[in-house]
């Protein structure tokens, strides 16, 4: 339902968590995020309010990072709970991606995964690709490249957005259907499903277009589609009240 992503020099997770907050108003059922630190990734996810979430991160504190995404979910396969709520990650752990919308062919790609012998923790359409882009990574090494190899396999409505712990520098976004927003900030950059979760940093923004891909750095952003042809970037700027 509600997506955040943010590389740069604050803590990712305090400006993912007052990213999600700004987001509330859509309504979600569940929230996560993933941080990438100390070479690693940790995540945490609870079902209910972000208070539930935040609670949890009191109790069992996640390392402090550059690098970093979120989610509010609003659950359309697999109940409303914790292992189903976002971040999903593969096995063992280096991955991590959040989703809005549905892949209507995740049963395939569950099936083709169960087969080459990955274990899938979720009820969710979602976990499929933190293990497709996990199976693309270990061959390319490159998060958006594998973005895109995934993406070209996925059919359905979604955004996408994922970290690597093998690339603590990025976070890559992707969409068809459904909306991501790029920030551009001053040696940081965001993405979200709406400009609301950043404007209180930035009012450069981005559109992300239909069957894109995004790869962000803290010093800007590099957009493809998902055949890897480079798409250009024309910034603009938001101009609407950020307390409306
Ligand atoms: N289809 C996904 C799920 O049920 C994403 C739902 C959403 O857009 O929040 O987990």
């Amino acid at each position: 339902c509600g997506i955040v992503g943010y590389v740069g020099g604050q803590s990712a997770l305090d400006v993912v968590l007052a990213g999600l907050r700004r987001l509330e108003y859509r309504g979600y059922d569940s929230a996560g995020v993933a941080v990438l630190a100390d070479g690693g990734l940790a995540a945490a996810k609870k079902a209910g309010k972000l208070a539930n979430l935040e609670k949890e991160l009191s109790d069992r504190p996640l390392p402090s990072g550059p690098t970093g995404i979120g989610h509010t979910r609003w659950a359309t396969h697999g109940a409303p709970n914790d292992a189903n709520a976002h971040p999903h990650l593969d096995n063992p752990g280096r991955v991590a991606v959040v989703h809005n919308g549905i892949i209507e062919n995740f049963a395939e790609l569950r099936a083709e995964l169960t087969e080459r012998g990955h274990g899938l923790a979720s009820d969710t359409d979602t976990e499929v690709v933190a293990h497709l882009l996990s199976e693309s990574f270990s061959s390319c090494g490159d998060l958006a490249e594998s973005m895109r190899q995934v993406c070209r396999r996925l059919e359905g409505a979604f955004t996408l957005v994922a970290v690597h712990a093998d690339e603590p520098d990025v976070v890559v976004g992707a969409r068809r259907n459904s909306p991501l927003v790029v920030g551009l900030g001053d040696g940081e950059s965001f993405l979200a499903s709406d400009v609301a979760a950043f404007i209180a940093h930035t009012r450069e923004a981005v559109e992300l277009g239909q069957d894109q891909v995004v790869e962000l750095r803290r010093d800007g952003v590099t957009v493809t589609g998902f055949d890897g042809a480079p798409a250009d970037v024309r910034p603009y700027h938001v101009d609407w009240d950020a307390s409306a």
